[in-house]
């Protein structure tokens, strides 16, 4: 090989090596990996991950020579891939599906809300020890306000679903004293649960009419075509509508143009809840707002400083 064209295969060689995989294994985690990732997502599936393109971009504008990647770590492998990041040059994961529970039991410590919530999806290496945040319910509350022009304080709100993200959100329009909430789930139990672990949040007095302040229900047409009359905001914190062929929580014929509409689901079509909503006549956005802002404030929990707001929005746009 000429001198020439061993240059620009050796210059080829070093871009291939300086460029992160799509998706690292628990076995990349054991062996060590080049480049320099220090931060990651682990799920399973992830590979629909939009955070290390977000994460990247600031990364890049900040000039922090570090890179984000994607993880698939199954369930059973979670406690050995969190054991493996306990290294000083490791900054931190986000954890999505299914990890967001099962995590709990190995941090060392957590922020309040992350146990009130019972879900993570944050952790900060700190000397080797494991911190837990969750940034969905404030991430959830930026969302609305950038959507929306309003706050939760001024909202009646019915979140569907009372899983991991419900419960983020939940606790986010508690602690923003929320005019009401009802939670609507397909078990009625995991909704009054919910309810109850939220009951003291929501002692004081407000002005309400003839409805209940806090309210599980169940997810079925005469309940929610009764609470829709009594809602502003509408909240899906269910699955439905990630995968094609999926049907709305809530049909069109149950909403009305009064009410403004929130899907946690994000993808760059129409949702088929966005899709009721507009049918309906009402305002409805996807999830890609509360992706965006969880995203800035797992950056600032990791490097101490602002996000650049902008520019992570410009990567998932
Ligand atoms: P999860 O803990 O598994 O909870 C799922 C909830 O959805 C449960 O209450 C379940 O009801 C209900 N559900 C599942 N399938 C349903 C269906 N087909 N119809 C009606 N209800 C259904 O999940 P999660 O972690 O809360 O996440 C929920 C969704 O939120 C995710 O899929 C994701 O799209 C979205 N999310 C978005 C962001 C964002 O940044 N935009 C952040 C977090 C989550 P049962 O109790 O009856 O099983």
């Amino acid at each position: 090989m000429s001198p020439s064209r061993t240059g620009i295969f050796l210059a080829k060689m070093k871009r291939k090596r300086a460029t992160a995989k799509e998706v690292y294994t628990l076995a990349d985690l054991k062996k060590g990996i080049d480049p320099a990732i220090r931060l990651g997502v682990f799920g399973d599936p992830v590979e629909h991950s939009l955070s290390p393109q977000m994460q990247n971009a600031a990364l890049k504008h900040c000039k922090i020579d570090m890179q984000y990647a994607r993880f698939r770590i199954s369930r059973s492998e979670l406690r050995e891939a969190l054991d493996l990041i306990r290294k000083p040059e490791f900054v931190g994961v986000n954890l999505t599906i299914p990890h967001k529970i099962a995590a709990l039991e190995f941090l060392d410590g957590a922020e309040e809300n992350v146990m009130r919530i019972g879900a993570v999806n944050v952790i900060k290496l700190e000397t080797g020890k494991l911190h837990g945040f969750n940034t969905d319910g404030r991430g959830f509350s930026r969302a609305v306000r950038e959507e929306f022009s309003v706050d939760l304080r001024d909202l009646r709100v019915m979140i569907v679903g009372a899983g991991g993200a419900a419960r983020a959100i939940a606790l986010q329009c508690a602690k923003e004293n929320c005019e009401r909430l009802v939670i609507a789930n397909r078990t009625i139990e995991k909704a009054q649960n919910l309810t109850d672990d939220l009951r003291d949040l929501f002692s004081g007095p407000r002005v309400l009419g003839p409805v209940a302040r806090l309210q599980a229900i169940p997810l079925e047409e005469t309940a929610i075509r009764f609470q829709v009359a009594n809602v502003d905001l509408i909240v899906n914190a269910t699955p439905a509508g990630l995968n094609r062929g999926d049907s709305s929580p809530i049909p069109s014929r149950l909403l009305a143009p009064h009410v403004m509409v929130y899907d946690a689901v994000y993808s760059e079509k129409r949702t088929p809840l966005v899709s009721a909503a507009i049918e309906a006549g009402a305002r409805a956005v996807n999830g890609l707002s509360m992706l965006l802002h969880q995203g800035t404030l797992a950056f600032e929990i990791w490097f101490q400083r602002e996000a650049p707001l902008e520019v992570m929005r410009a990567a998932i746009r």
